[in-house]
């Protein structure tokens, strides 16, 4: 890792909500996440996560403070970022690897070098045999993968998830989260993952951005120490590492602090 990537200060959001009224989503945000490293946004439904999210995509324009990409200020959408969605995006009517290729051909990218990108992450994500298939053949977490390789083969500078697993089954979720600690560590890509999954965020980060309920504030800023600097391929192994259960235990205290007691 070598320094940062994207940097957050003191990031705010209202959201207009018409007849004079206002909704602020997030107040005051500020962190860093460094290139080549997963960082991931916890907190409760509705703390504003995806908001922040999409405001690092320049899907949502920040009230206040800025965001800064590898120095650049985020003033709209941009190739240096890549976004992946709870929903699966798929294009049903193009094969999978058409649809890996898809950002390439708009981008004018030559067909040769599309075909091999496509391919090289098809491989990646382990879905190679399936390149000719078509998305409504595939599974949930196939199709999600889909996403991921298509997402991948525009070459972003930072991968955004907003709870890309939320939709799956337990295993296939748990197989996609080991998949993106593969990507990661064979891709170098910097990534912004959204959950609200404690087990989740701990399996992926290498820093965990915990969010306070509405208005979304930084709460506090936690670097999973017990992972020693190094990131771990597996969950069974992952879970019987001392620190593991304290971190667990100590995000579901902010998680208990912090939820909605009314339901
Ligand atoms: P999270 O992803 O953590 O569940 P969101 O970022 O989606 O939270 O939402 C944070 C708050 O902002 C919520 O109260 C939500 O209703 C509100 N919100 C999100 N998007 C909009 C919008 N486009 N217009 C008005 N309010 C919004
Ligand atoms: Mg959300």
């Amino acid at each position: 890792m070598t320094g940062t990537l994207v940097d957050i200060t003191h990031v705010s959001k209202t959201f207009d909500l018409g007849q004079g009224k206002t909704l602020q989503a997030v107040r005051d945000v500020s962190f860093a996440v460094e290139k080549n490293s997963i960082c991931v946004l916890l907190g409760p439904s509705g703390c504003g996560k995806s908001t922040i999210l999409r405001m690092i995509a320049g899907l949502e324009t920040a009230t206040e403070g800025e965001i800064v990409i590898g120095g650049r200020t985020v003033d709209g959408p941009g190739r240096d970022r890549g976004m992946v969605f709870q929903a699966y995006t798929s294009f049903d009517w193009l094969s999978v690897r058409k649809n890996v290729e898809f950002g390439m051909k708009v981008n004018n990218v030559p067909a040769q070098e599309r075909r091999g990108r496509a391919d090289h992450f098809l491989n990646l994500v382990g879905l190679s045999k399936f390149a000719d298939a078509y998305p409504s053949q595939l599974s949930g977490g196939m199709r999600q993968r889909v996403a991921i390789a298509r997402t991948l083969a525009n070459d972003p500078e930072v991968l955004l998830m907003d709870e890309p697993f939320g939709a799956l089954d337990a295993e296939t979720r748990w197989l996609m989260q080991e998949l993106m600690i593969d990507v990661a560590e064979k891709t170098n890509t910097t990534m912004v993952i959204v959950t609200h999954d404690l087990e989740e965020a701990i399996f992926l980060a290498d820093k965990i951005i915990f969010l306070s309920s509405h208005p979304g504030r930084l709460k506090e800023e936690i670097v999973p120490a017990f992972k020693q600097g190094a990131r771990i391929a597996d969950k069974e192994h992952i879970i019987r590492l001392d620190g593991y259960s304290d971190l667990e235990e100590h995000l579901m205290r902010l998680m208990r602090e912090e939820g909605h007691r009314d339901v």
